[in-house]
């Protein structure tokens, strides 16, 4: 069966990461037609939009996307072109599984996190104005209904995967009413799963708990902010943004996208690290049903960073995006 699926290579390093993608899923010989419709910088130059209608069309049609990091031009009055899409989809939950590779030096040996993040409110729901010359106010949304989707969303995945524990983080001692919501929501929705451990832990603790500790961690779910500053510090722990991979989860459309943003500053040089594309790629294949596939690329990725012969520079080594991802697809052939 061949899966169409909307691919948007984005900016900066998005073009090298996705046609990374692009070429891993070609040696499984998974049969995918790409339909490609940029957005972001590179569509704004083009159509004089940032989200083109020709890409939101294909992503209603296709129900699944996979999506290079978009730049969103900071301060110019433009909404993330990233939330508007989560919010329009209503991929309401975001996923990153953050996992110790052996073969990258780090502090740590075992880590093996998922964060799942509130992905459609928070202060994300981009509600800001000014009250007067000087101050700006920004709105926190927070709702019960959102909170409980999350909650059941991590349970349920903590329950699939066989996972032990689901730690809620919260600022709930001084956002009492809005972290407070949440809290009791995600609480709730404990109650119903006796067998999973559960935990609740303050963000700022949250983030010495996880440099110091992250191995004690299981699943962690996070309102929309926290959720995405946690998201990177947990990269950090396993050897960095490239790393990282994630999925934008919805009711029926899901996007698929790495952790990091487009890296402009080393855009263009053949240096980025396509693991987490790659990575997230593999997501996208569980979730259209071609396990096999999944888990072969997750097994080449682990196998080529183990050996280490054909590395970036961010992991230590030398090579460039296109020589890792030949040693990907190499193994992939090889192997099948
Ligand atoms: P954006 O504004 O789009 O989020 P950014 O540069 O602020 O872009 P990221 O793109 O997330 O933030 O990257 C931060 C830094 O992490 C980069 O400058 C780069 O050094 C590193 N980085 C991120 N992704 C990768 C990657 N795939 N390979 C290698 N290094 C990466």
């Amino acid at each position: 069966m061949t899966h169409t699926i909307t691919l948007i290579p984005g900016d900066g390093i998005g073009s090298e990461v996705t046609s990374a993608v692009q070429k891993v899923i070609a040696a499984t010989n998974v049969a995918i037609d790409w339909e490609t419709v940029n957005g972001g910088e590179e569509a704004y130059k083009a159509t004089g939009k940032f989200i083109p209608d020709e890409l939101l069309e294909s992503i209603s049609k296709n129900k699944i996307a996979f999506k290079g990091p978009i730049t969103t031009p900071i301060g110019t009055g433009f909404k993330s072109i990233n939330v508007t899409l989560r919010q329009k989809y209503h991929t309401y939950a975001n996923v990153r599984p953050v996992k110790t590779i052996p073969g990258i030096k780090t502090p740590f040996e075992n880590i093996d996190l998922v964060i799942v993040r509130e992905n459609s409110e928070d202060l994300y729901k981009g509600i800001e104005h000014w009250v007067t010359d000087g101050v700006a106010e920004a709105i926190k949304v927070i709702t019960e209904k959102a909170s409980t989707k999350i909650g059941e969303y991590a349970f349920e995945y903590a329950k699939k995967y066989n996972r032990k524990k689901v730690t809620a983080v919260h600022k709930a001692n001084i956002m009492k009413i809005s972290d407070g919501l949440f809290l009791d929501s995600i609480r709730k929705v404990a109650e119903k799963y006796p067998e999973i451990e559960y935990e609740e832990v303050i963000v700022d603790n949250m983030c010495m708990q996880l440099v110091m500790y992250p191995e004690n961690y299981d699943v962690l779910v996070l309102p929309n902010l926290y959720g995405d500053i946690v998201s990177d510090l947990a990269a950090g722990l396993v050897g960095g943004l490239g790393l990282v991979p994630g999925a934008n989860i919805g009711e029926d459309i899901a996007i698929f996208e790495a952790v990091h943003g487009s890296a402009p500053t080393i855009a263009g040089k053949n240096i980025a690290n396509p693991t987490a594309c790659i990575l997230s790629a593999a997501m996208m294949l569980d979730y259209i049903g071609e396990t096999k596939a999944a888990t072969l690329v997750r097994e080449a990725v682990a196998t080529v960073i183990k050996e280490g012969k054909a590395t970036t520079q961010d992991i230590g080594g030398t090579a460039t995006t296109e020589e890792i991802t030949e040693a990907i697809c190499n193994y992939i052939t090889s192997a099948k």
